[in-house]
C-alpha cells in the first residue's frame, strides 16, 4: 500500500458511515426482504439492514473493474478476529478451542479454531488473498452457532464432524488489504540460504497489482505456493517456477496451513474434506442473462488428472474429483434452495475447469486425496469494498451450511457428481478499467 492510500481509505469509510447513519431510517430496506429461515449467524446480522437492495447487487448495467479507495472498515481486522475468537471460545464454553498455529511474516498471529468431535475432519481457510474477506466473517459466523447451539442439528455436526478452521491466513496482506502476502525475495534466501543467487519465484510480486503498490513492500501470491508433497523442502533448481508447478512453502504462512492439514492427516488417516473461501472480479455476468452479476462460482477441479500428468502419477490413487464434484453440488443446492426467497443466491455459476494449479492449497490438497471446494463471492475490496459485505457473507454461510450438513449426515455421498458438470459457467466481464482487460485475459485465471 502506498502511504496515500490509507488515509484516503479513512476519510471514505468515515464519510460511508455517516451516509449510513443518515439514510438508514428512511430507506429502511431490510423490512421488504423476505424472510429467510436458515438459523441467523449472530456474528454479522445487524450490519445487513445497512446493505444496499438485492435488485441493485443484481442489476448488471456499468460496472468497474478499476482498482479504487473504497470503504473496508466493516470488515473483521486482525486484532478485531483475535477479540472475536476469544469471545466464542469463552462463551462456547470450550466446544470452540481456539489456537495460536503460527505466525505471519510480520509476526501476526494465526489462529485456528477447532470444534467438534467427529471422525470426519474439515479443513476452511479464509483470506488467503488478503484483499478477499467475506471468508472470515462466514467463519465467524459458523463457529459462533456451532460453539453454542443446543440444535439437533448442531449437535449432529458436532459428532460427525471435527472442523478446523484457519480465518484470516494471511493476516499481513490481509491488513495492507491486498492481495499478497508482506515478504521480500532477500528474507526468503535468508532463511534459505541453497536459494541464494537463483531467481525470485514466480509469484513474486514487486509492481504494481490490483492498484497496489508492491515496490516498496514486496510480497508474494501465498496461493501459489503450496506444494502437494507436504514434506518438500525449497530446493534451487525448482526455481523461479510456474503455475502449473508445485510451489515451495517458503512463506510462512501456507507452512502454518500445511502443518495443520498435516496434523490432521495423521490424526484422521485423511483430511475429508478442505474447502478455500475467495473473492473474483466484480463484473462477471450470468452466461443465460447479461443483464444479472454472479454472486458466486465454484469449484472442486484445480488439477489435470494427475494419473495422467507427469510428476503427479503417485497421487493419482488417492485423488477422488468425483468427491470433490459432490461437495460443489451441495453448496450449489443450498443456495439454488434460497433463491425462491432472495433470488440473489440462485446466481451460482462453475468457475473455469481448465486450470492446473498443483501450487494452490485446494490443488495440493486435492492431491493428498481430500474433497476441496472453492467459493469465490463477487468483487474484491479494490472493485466492492464493503459494498454488498452482509450478502455475500450471507450467500459462503449458505453454501457452507449445506455442504457441511450434506457431510455430517452422509448425504454427500448420494449426490451425483454430473449435476456438478451441469452447473452453468460463469458468463463473460462486463467491467471496464485495465483489470477488467487482465481478467478477460488468461490473466483471468490467476488473479481470483
Ligand atoms: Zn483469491
Amino acid at each position: 500500500m502506498s502511504p496515500l492510500r490509507r488515509p484516503l481509505r479513512a476519510v471514505l469509510a468515515g464519510a460511508a458511515v455517516l451516509a449510513l447513519v443518515t439514510t438508514g431510517s428512511i430507506t429502511a430496506p431490510a423490512a421488504a426482504r423476505p424472510a429467510d429461515r436458515t438459523e441467523p449467524p449472530a456474528y454479522s446480522a445487524q450490519l445487513d439492514r445497512a446493505q444496499p437492495e438485492d435488485a441493485a447487487f443484481l442489476a448488471a448495467k456499468e460496472c468497474s473493474e478499476e482498482p479504487r479507495d473504497l470503504p473496508i472498515h466493516q470488515f473483521t481486522d486482525h486484532r478485531e478476529l483475535g477479540i472475536e475468537l476469544d469471545r466464542i471460545e469463552r462463551v462456547s464454553g470450550g466446544t470452540v478451542d481456539v489456537e495460536q498455529v503460527g505466525r505471519s511474516n510480520r509476526g501476526r498471529e494465526i489462529w485456528s479454531a477447532r470444534v467438534g468431535t467427529g471422525r470426519k475432519a474439515v479443513l476452511i481457510t479464509s483470506e488467503i488473498h488478503g484483499n478477499e474477506k467475506t471468508g472470515t466473517d462466514a467463519i465467524l459466523d459458523l463457529l459462533s452457532w456451532l460453539g453454542t447451539s443446543e440444535s439437533a442439528k448442531a449437535k449432529r455436526w458436532r459428532e460427525a464432524l471435527t472442523i478446523v478452521a484457519i480465518p484470516k491466513m494471511n493476516p499481513d496482506g490481509a491488513e495492507l488489504d491486498r492481495r499478497g502476502n508482506d515478504l521480500t525475495w532477500q528474507e526468503v534466501t535468508a532463511r534459505y540460504p541453497q536459494l541464494r543467487g537463483s531467481q525470485p519465484a514466480w509469484n513474486y510480486y514487486t509492481g504494481t497489482r490490483q492498484g497496489d503498490d508492491y515496490s516498496t513492500r514486496p510480497g508474494f501470491d501465498v496461493n501459489r505456493d503450496y506444494n502437494p508433497d507436504l514434506t518438500y523442502t525449497p530446493r534451487r533448481e525448482d526455481f523461479p517456477g510456474s503455475s502449473d508447478q508445485p510451489g515451495w512453502y517458503i512463506t510462512p504462512e501456507s507452512k502454518v496451513v500445511r502443518d495443520v492439514y498435516r496434523g490432521l492427516a495423521a490424526e484422521f488417516g485423511e483430511v475429508d474434506t478442505y474447502v478455500d473461501l475467495h473473492h473474483q472480479g466484480a463484473c462477471y455476468v450470468m452466461p443465460d442473462d447479461p443483464d444479472e452479476f454472479v454472486t458466486l462460482s465454484i469449484s472442486g477441479k484445480f488439477v489435470s488428472d494427475p494419473a495422467t500428468t507427469p510428476g503427479l502419477e503417485k497421487y493419482a490413487p488417492k485423488y477422488d474429483l468425483d468427491y470433490s464434484k459432490r461437495l460443489n453440488v451441495a453448496v450449489y443446492n443450498a443456495l439454488q434452495g434460497k433463491a425462491n426467497d432472495r433470488p440473489i443466491f440462485g446466481n451460482v455459476t462453475l468457475y473455469p475447469q481448465d486450470l492446473h494449479l498443483p501450487g494452490t492449497g485446494l490443488g495440493s490438497f486435492a492431491l493428498n486425496g481430500s474433497g476441496t471446494v472453492l467459493f469465490e463471492v463477487r468483487g474484491q475490496t479494490q472493485s466492492l469494498g464493503q459494498k454488498y459485505r452482509a450478502v455475500l457473507t450471507r450467500a459462503v454461510y449458505i453454501g457452507l451450511d449445506g455442504m457441511l450438513s450434506a457431510v455430517a449426515s452422509g448425504r454427500v455421498n448420494q449426490l451425483d457428481p454430473a449435476a456438478y458438470d451441469a452447473i452453468p459457467p460463469r458468463g463473460p466481464n462486463i467491467g471496464t478499467g485495465d483489470d477488467a482487460d487482465a481478467q478477460r485475459s488468461r490473466i483471468t485465471l490467476l488473479e481470483n
